[in-house]
C-alpha cells in the first residue's frame, strides 16, 4: 500500500497563534493566580482542547459561568460584538485570538452593509464564525445560504454583495454568486475566504485524483476539514475522517490500496503523523512519501493574505502562472525525479494528440519551427501555433536550440506529430485566471480596445472589463484606457464559452480599504491632521484626512454655539483638524475643529474678573435663566434670580435673545467652562459708582439735594420703581 501525505497539515496560522495566546495566558494565569475560560472549545480539536485543559484553560458553555476578574479567550473563528460587550459588563479579561482572516471577513460584512448592501453570506449558520460575522454585520439585511437552491430561494435584491464563512469552497461561492447576479441589480462579489483552506481543498483534490482512499483527519465539527471530505467523496473516493489514530479501521483498505492522507487546519501535525504511524503497522512496508519533502511553496497564511507570491502582479503572460503540473503541486515528493516519473505515466512514449510534449528547437523557417521530441521524426510548429501574440515570423519568439513545452495537436498524413505551444500557453493563461479568481489576486491587464459597454485586455486570453467595473466612479471617456495596463480581480472565468470579466474597481476598492487601515492603524489621539470636507451634514461635516472620512461633530466645530455645521465649513475646504478618537475596530474616526484654533477659556478669569462689570448678547434663554455670550465661545449663565432685584415670572418677561445686557462676573470656573453673571448686580454696581460719584461731586461744591440722596438709598434697598431689568437695551 502507497500512502502520500498532503503537503500542507499541521495548524495554521490562526489556530497556531489562538492556541500559544491560550498556552501563554495559561501561563501566566498560573503564576498571577487567576483563571483563563473559553467558551465552548477554542479550536474543533478535542485532543488539544484536552490538552490545554491540562495546562488550566477551562472551558464554558456560557458567559455566565465564567466569574467576574477571570480571563476569557475568543476564539479564532471570532464572536459577535455583543460578546465583547457582556464580557466587559461582566468584568472579565478578553483575550481575542480573532484570526486576522476572520476579522477580515467580520469588517468586511460590515462596511458593505453601511454601504447599503444586502448581504449574501455563503455559510453554515450554525457555525460560530457565521454567528460572528452576521453580529459585526448588524443582524438585519444579512441573509445566510449555503446552497445554490437556498440562493434561487432569495427575493430579488437592489444592491447585494456576497461572502463567505473562510472555509467556503470557492466553487460553491461562485455558483451562489452568479446566482444573486440574476436577482439584483447591482452584485459585488467580495471574496473572504481563507487562502489557507482553499489550498489546502485543491491539494486534496490532486490527491483525491491519484489514490483509491483518502483519510481526512480532523475534528468532526471543523468545517475546513468537512470540506476536504466532500471534496474526496466528489471525486468518488472512498473517504474517511478520523480524529486520531485509533479510529483507523484495517478493513478500509484492500491490497494496492494507494491512500491519502489529508488534514484539517486544526489538527496538530503530531496527529496526523500518529495516523501515518498506524497505516505503517496495519502494512509495515508502507512508507510515507511526504510531498512536504518537494520544494514547495510556503503555504498562504493571513499574513499573506490573498496575494500570489507567484507573481499576481506580474504581466498576464504565459509563464508566468503557478508552477508546471508535475511540479511542487505534485503529492509525488521526490522532485525532479518524481516529475519525470509522473511524465513517463501520463505520456508512456507516446506522441498522440493532446500529449504535452518537451522538445528542441533544431530548426526555425519563415514559416514553422522544426523541434526534436524524441519522436522517429521532426515534429512540426506551424507559425499560427507558435504564440498567443501575434508574430510574423517564427524567429520572434524561437530560436534554435530553445527547449519548448508544447500540446500535440494532430499527426499529419505521414504521421509527424503537429505541435502548438499557442495551446500551451492559454492552457496556463487558464489555469491562471482561474487561481486568481478563487483566490482573489490582482493581475494586470493590459488594455487593448475599446468596445460596447467596456473594454479588452488581454490577459493571456480575452478579458472584458465592463465599464461599470472601471474606475471608482462614473467614467465619461473610457478610450482614456486604450494603451494602458490596470490591476484588475477576475470575477469571471468561463472557459467554455470563453468569457472572462475583470473589475478594476474591485482592486481599487481593496486598495482603498487596505490604506483605510493602514491610516487607521497610524492614527494618534491627539495629533493634528489637514483634510478637505468631502459633505456637511445637519450633525457635522465629514473630512477626508487622507483615505477616511472622520466625522468633525458641529459640537466640536467651535466654541461657540454652532446651529448649522454650514456656518463653519462647507465641502472642498482644506482644513486643519485634531484627531480626538479612533475607533479601530468600528474604523470610525471623531475630529475637532475648535481644538486647533486654542481655548478661548485658558485667560477667561484674567479676561473677566469676578467683580468686573462687562457686557454681552443673550444667545438663549431657559427657565432658570438667560446665557450671555461675552466673547467667541465664552458664554455666562444669568440665573433667573439675577435678572432683577424684582420677581421675575420667567427670563423671557425680561430678556430675549439678541438683546445686549450689562452684566456683573459673580463666578468663574474654568474647569467646568462655566461663568455666574448678574444683571442686577451689574445695575446695583452702577448705581453703587454713581453716588460715589456723586459724592465726589458733592465734596467737590457741587449742588446735590436731599432729596437726591433720599432716592438713591431707596433705591439701593430694592424699594424703589424700575421700570426695566438691569441697563436693558433693545437690539
Ligand atoms: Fe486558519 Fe484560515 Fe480559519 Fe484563519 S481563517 S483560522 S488561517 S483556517
Amino acid at each position: 500500500m502507497r500512502v502520500f501525505l498532503a503537503r500542507h497539515h499541521g495548524f495554521c496560522s490562526g489556530v497556531k497563534q489562538a492556541v500559544e495566546l491560550a498556552e501563554k495566558v495559561a501561563q501566566e494565569a498560573r503564576e498571577t493566580g487567576g483563571t483563563v475560560w473559553t467558551l465552548g472549545p477554542l479550536i474543533h480539536n478535542r485532543r488539544v482542547v484536552a490538552g490545554l485543559e491540562a495546562l488550566g484553560v477551562r472551558t464554558a458553555t456560557a458567559l455566565d459561568d465564567i466569574p467576574p476578574g477571570d480571563t476569557l479567550i475568543l476564539p479564532s473563528h471570532g464572536a459577535p460584538p455583543v460578546f465583547y460587550e457582556q464580557a466587559e459588563a461582566r468584568g472579565l479579561k478578553v483575550v481575542d485570538a480573532t484570526c486576522p482572516l476572520v476579522r477580515k471577513v467580520q469588517k468586511t460584512a460590515r462596511e458593505l452593509r453601511e454601504r447599503g448592501y444586502d448581504l449574501v453570506l455563503v455559510g453554515e449558520p450554525q457555525h460560530t464564525e457565521v454567528e460572528g460575522v452576521v453580529g459585526w454585520a448588524g443582524g438585519d439585511g444579512v441573509r445566510v445560504i449555503e446552497t445554490v437552491d437556498e440562493a434561487r430561494a432569495l427575493p430579488a435584491m437592489g444592491k447585494a454583495a456576497v461572502v463567505s464563512q473562510t472555509t467556503q469552497r470557492p466553487e460553491d461561492v461562485r455558483r451562489i454568486a452568479d446566482v444573486v447576479r440574476e436577482k439584483s441589480g447591482e452584485v459585488r462579489l467580495r471574496p473572504t475566504l481563507c487562502p489557507v483552506t482553499s489550498d489546502r481543498q485543491k491539494e486534496a483534490r490532486e490527491l483525491a485524483e491519484r489514490v483509491d482512499v483518502l483519510i481526512v483527519v480532523g475534528g468532526r465539527e471543523s468545517a475546513n476539514t468537512r470540506r476536504l471530505v466532500d471534496v474526496g467523496r466528489e471525486m468518488g473516493r472512498r473517504v474517511h475522517q478520523v480524529e486520531n489514530y485509533e479510529e483507523i479501521d484495517p478493513s478500509w483498505f484492500r491490497p494496492g490500496d494507494v491512500v491519502g492522507v489529508a488534514a484539517g487546519t486544526s489538527t496538530p501535525d503530531w496527529i496526523t503523523e500518529e495516523v501515518v504511524a498506524r497505516m505503517k503497522e496495519i502494512e509495515p512496508n508502507t512508507e510515507p512519501e511526504e510531498t512536504k519533502k518537494v520544494a514547495a511553496p510556503p503555504e498562504a497564511s493571513p499574513e499573506r493574505g490573498a496575494t500570489s507570491p507567484a507573481g499576481p502582479e506580474g504581466p498576464a503572460e504565459p509563464g508566468n502562472g503557478p508552477a508546471p503540473e508535475g511540479g511542487p503541486s505534485s503529492p509525488d515528493g521526490d522532485g525532479e525525479k518524481a516529475v519525470s516519473q509522473e511524465n513517463a505515466l501520463t505520456v508512456p512514449g507516446t506522441f498522440e494528440p493532446g500529449a504535452r510534449v518537451t522538445g528542441t528547437v533544431v530548426k526555425v523557417s519563415p514559416t514553422e519551427a522544426l523541434l526534436d521530441i524524441g519522436h522517429k521524426s521532426e515534429a512540426v510548429m506551424p507559425l499560427s501555433e507558435i504564440s498567443r501574440q501575434k508574430i510574423s515570423s517564427p524567429e520572434e519568439v524561437l530560436k534554435e536550440g530553445q527547449v519548448v513545452e508544447a500540446l500535440v495537436v494532430r499527426l499529419d498524413d505521414e504521421g509527424h506529430p503537429i505541435l502548438s505551444r499557442k495551446r500551451i500557453e492559454e492552457e496556463e493563461a487558464w489555469k491562471r485566471l482561474a487561481e486568481a479568481r478563487d483566490q482573489n489576486l490582482t493581475i494586470e491587464a493590459p488594455v487593448t480596445a475599446l468596445v460596447k459597454g467596456g473594454l479588452v485586455a488581454n490577459v493571456g486570453t480575452r478579458g472584458f472589463i465592463p465599464a461599470s467595473q472601471v474606475g471608482l466612479g462614473f467614467i465619461q471617456d473610457l478610450s482614456q484606457y486604450v494603451g494602458r495596463t490596470l490591476k484588475v480581480k477576475v470575477l469571471e472565468v468561463d472557459r467554455g464559452e470563453r468569457k472572462v470579466i475583470l473589475s478594476e474597481k474591485q482592486h481599487l476598492e481593496e486598495e482603498q480599504s487596505r490604506a483605510k487601515e493602514e491610516l487607521l492603524g497610524s492614527l494618534t489621539e491627539g495629533e493634528t491632521r489637514t483634510g478637505e470636507v468631502r459633505r456637511v451634514a445637519d450633525y457635522g461635516a465629514f473630512v477626508d484626512i487622507g483615505g477616511i472620512d472622520g466625522l468633525l461633530h458641529v459640537s466640536e466645530m467651535s466654541w461657540r454655539r454652532v446651529k448649522d455645521p454650514r456656518e463653519i465649513v462647507k465641502e472642498g475646504d482644506r482644513v486643519e483638524v485634531r484627531v480626538l478618537k479612533v475607533d479601530r475596530e468600528r474604523g470610525r474616526v471623531s475630529l475637532g475643529l475648535k481644538q486647533v484654533e486654542g481655548d478661548p477659556w485658558a485667560d477667561v478669569p484674567k479676561r473677566f474678573p469676578v467683580g468686573s462689570l462687562v457686557s454681552g448678547k443673550v444667545v438663549s434663554v431657559a427657565d432658570f435663566g438667560a446665557f450671555v455670550e461675552l466673547d467667541d465661545g465664552v458664554e455666562g449663565l444669568v440665573h433667573v434670580s439675577q435678572l432683577s432685584d424684582k420677581r421675575v415670572g420667567h427670563p423671557s418677561d425680561l430678556v430675549k435673545v439678541g438683546d445686549e445686557l450689562r452684566v456683573k462676573v459673580l463666578k468663574v470656573n474654568p474647569a467646568e467652562r462655566r461663568i455666574s453673571l448678574s444683571a442686577r448686580g451689574a445695575e446695583e454696581e452702577m448705581d453703587r459708582r454713581e453716588i460715589r460719584k456723586f459724592l465726589r461731586d458733592a465734596n467737590e461744591g457741587a449742588a446735590v439735594t436731599i432729596g437726591d440722596l433720599v432716592g438713591d438709598v431707596f433705591r439701593d434697598a430694592g424699594l424703589g420703581e424700575r421700570k426695566n431689568a438691569g441697563s436693558r437695551k433693545k437690539n
